[in-house]
């Protein structure tokens, strides 16, 4: 360490509460570790949360430690590098410094935000995917904020009774107690907006998260000024009905544009992320007409300023309303813009003239985008087909919608095991060159990273999941654990070919396609020389009534006789269980049926950890197999008569890829004990998917395309 003059100790407790105040710390393990040494148990209760911690130690106790050097050594380089990233050179990673990827403010608008598992304001991939892109754009300095909504119950939280039926519980969160700071003005006033539902004049407050250098804005209607209904309003995420939703949508979008204009900011992008901020448009609609009066102008206006991302191909993942629930919450806001209503259901349709009955938000998103994408090649693709009547003068063969595919944040989705390993082959800075092809060419080179040691990480990895499912079994939160020390100690096996899946229950992603022949399965499970095991984990939305069916088929699976002990079922899915799945699990296993998985991201995550994908060519995959980093279940331009003939011909060719190449494959072992070929895998999915599929690549790509077209 430096030479250094004595920094105050009041000093030092000011800079570990403003640190923890920031959700740098959720990608960096050091920081994570000094509030984890100030109290495990309430690190640990919390779901890692350092407001939580802090709240629990009093400046005395803060000041006792730093006055202990070891402690004193542990916390200094952590401040000074957290001090550098924030006023640093444009940060790290491939494009950083890159001027053209600075020229404005970009807004970026989601319904939500999964940035760590203390703040549960995320539903699944869509959420995830949002904050690992708010992380890189903090990374690569872009000037970025966000917006959302501030659920104080958030999304729910999943329990499983008796019979396997998922039931939902909405606990509220305490704002003081998690990492998020009221918006404030001058005066110290939080700053309260409001928007017009109906004839309802809606007020709402607004929280912020600082994520490095970005910052999320979520909004709040739970406020005095508002009645007991609408302050319930943004209280659960993807909770109520259309009514529920329609305001929801018009607070994020509408408010959303309201809240940056009192705080000064003036983005030059508005960037909406799926088709539930796409009233923001109209927001920006109305001010254009206010300037100007001229609705062409004003149109056109707002659509130079705007881009989309669609997310989904599947159609009920589109929201719709009923133009009688338009009229009634929008009414005013059209009036306001001179607008009449036919005016208004002529944004949200593709084809005006035939009487809408109904609103489609992607539709206005689109129509008011000067460009828009989906999230992977083939989703590009589909995309342009499905709405390629909204581009009627596009040529035949150039697709209206591009593409940039999904990637991860890297440090966030790195184990600390992983994270020390890898770090302790390079030098500290390893997190500065993680996207970097040649890196990993170096690291994938058995010169450097033998093949005992990758063979002994997996093994530790793989521990680490088991010892975390065993200790969420005596805690009664894993289906198929029974509690109780000599059942725990049966429960799965260190050697065993670990299986994971885990994901949102919708049922197109097809949960218990594994099972569909279920004699098949178990003869695979029993294997007494080559046994396999799997993890399950997800959350069915709780109106989706055959996601539901699809948890009670996968938790009752948890207690066959036969399978037994072999297969569980973590319950309530979360950003930290998923941490330790895609590190633990060997092989990692994905069945959408084909189309419709836009990308996926989990596969994604596994790589860094050295487990392997095994799924249906679709979504990401279709880019990031090469018939040698993972398994492909089936080929890529399969064609089906129908979805029964489709589940049926990719069961088959799972089981027999399983039995054929990846079961043989994970034992086949040398006299050291080491699966020399599976190694070779983990070395190729290393080097090829890391430094393409990760948000810094993603971020750059909308920077470079989207944000900021030449
Ligand atoms: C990565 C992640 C997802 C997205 O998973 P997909 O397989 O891409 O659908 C959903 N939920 C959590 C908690 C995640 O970490």
């Amino acid at each position: 360490m430096k030479k250094r003059n004595k920094i105050p100790i009041e000093e030092l407790i000011a800079r570990i509460h403003a640190l923890a105040y920031n959700l740098w710390w959720a990608w960096n393990p050091r920081a994570q570790q000094i509030f984890e040494e100030l109290s495990p148990l309430v690190w640990e209760e919390t779901k890692h949360n350092p407001v939580a911690v802090l709240s629990q130690v009093s400046d005395a106790e803060l000041r006792a430690y730093l006055n202990d050097r070891e402690f004193l050594e542990m916390v200094l380089p952590v401040l000074d590098d957290f001090d550098a990233y924030m006023s640093g050179p444009k940060k790290p990673g491939t494009s950083g410094g890159k001027a053209e990827l600075h020229r404005g403010t970009i807004a970026y608008f989601c319904a939500e935000f999964g940035l760590h598992e203390c703040l549960n304001f995320y539903s699944g991939g869509l959420g995830i995917l949002a904050g690992d892109h708010v992380k890189s754009a903090s990374d690569l300095g872009l000037h970025f904020v966000a917006v959302g909504l501030f659920y104080r119950r958030g999304y729910f939280e999943q329990q499983i009774n008796e019979s396997g039926h998922q039931t939902e519980d909405y606990p509220p969160v305490d704002p003081a107690m998690i990492p998020v700071r009221s918006v404030r003005d001058d005066t110290g006033k939080p700053v309260v907006c409001s928007v017009m539902i109906g004839e309802e004049e809606v007020f709402f407050e607004t929280w912020r998260i600082d994520v490095g250098r970005s910052t999320v804005y979520l909004l709040d209607t739970d406020v005095p000024e508002n009645s007991d209904e609408v302050r319930g309003l943004t209280s659960l995420a993807y909770g109520g009905d259309v009514n529920m939703r329609v305001r929801q949508e018009i607070v994020l979008g509408i408010g959303g544009v309201r809240l940056l204009r009192s705080l000064g900011i003036r983005p030059s992008v508005f960037h909406m992320n799926e088709g539930h901020a796409a009233f923001l448009t109209l927001e920006l609609l109305r001010e254009e007409i206010e300037k100007s009066g001229d609705v062409v102008m004003a149109e056109r206006s707002v659509k130079s300023r705007c881009v989309f991302t669609t997310h989904t191909p599947v159609p009920a993942g589109h929201d719709r309303f009923p133009r009688d629930l338009m009229e009634h919450t929008l009414g005013h806001h059209c009036r306001a813009m001179g607008l009449d209503m036919d005016g208004l259901m002529s944004y949200g349709n593709i084809h005006p003239d035939q009487g809408a009955t109904e609103f489609i938000m992607t539709v206005l998103g689109l129509k008011f985008s000067r460009a828009a994408n989906g999230v992977s090649k083939k989703h590009g693709e589909i995309s342009s087909i499905m709405w390629k009547d909204l581009y009627p003068t596009t040529r035949r063969k150039a697709l209206p919608i591009g593409y940039v595919t999904n990637g991860i944040h890297v440090p966030t989705w790195t184990s600390r095991r992983s994270w020390e390993f890898w770090e302790r082959r390079n030098s500290h800075r390893w997190k500065d060159e993680f996207h970097n092809a040649g890196f990993w060419e170096h690291l994938a080179d058995p010169e450097v990273v033998p093949d005992e040691e990758l063979w002994s990480l997996r093994y530790t990895l793989r521990r680490d999941l088991i010892e975390f499912i065993r200790r969420k079994t005596r805690d009664g939160r894993v289906v198929g654990g029974v509690p109780g020390m000599e059942a725990i100690l049966r429960l799965l096996s260190y050697d065993s070919l670990t299986i994971g899946f885990a994901r949102r229950f919708a049922p197109y992603k097809r949960a218990p396609l594994l099972f569909s022949n279920l004699e098949r399965a178990v003869n695979l499970f029993n294997d007494p020389q080559r046994p396999i095991q799997l993890v399950f984990s997800g959350k069915a939305h709780p109106r989706d009534g055959d996601g539901k069916d699809f948890i009670k088929q996968v938790t009752q699976l948890c207690d066959h006789p036969s399978l037994n002990g072999k297969i569980v079922f973590i319950v309530d899915y979360n950003i930290n269980v998923a941490r330790y799945m895609v590190s633990g699990c060997d092989v990692w296993l994905n069945t959408p049926r084909r189309p419709l998985e836009a990308s996926g991201t989990s596969g994604q995550k596994i790589a860094i950890n050295g487990g392997l994908n095994l799924s249906i060519p679709d979504g990401w995959w279709m880019e990031g197999y090469n018939g040698k980093n993972g398994w492909s279940i089936g080929k890529r331009d399969a064609v089906f008569g129908s979805p029964e003939e489709a589940d049926r011909a990719d069961a088959d060719e799972l089981y027999r890829i399983l039995a054929e190449e990846v079961i043989p494959g994970f034992y086949d072992r040398n006299s050291d004990g080491l699966p020399k070929k599976w190694i070779a895998r983990i070395r190729n999915s290393l080097r090829t998917i890391i430094p393409t599929f990760n948000t810094h690549r993603m971020v750059s790509e909308y920077a470079k395309k989207y944000y900021f077209p030449k």
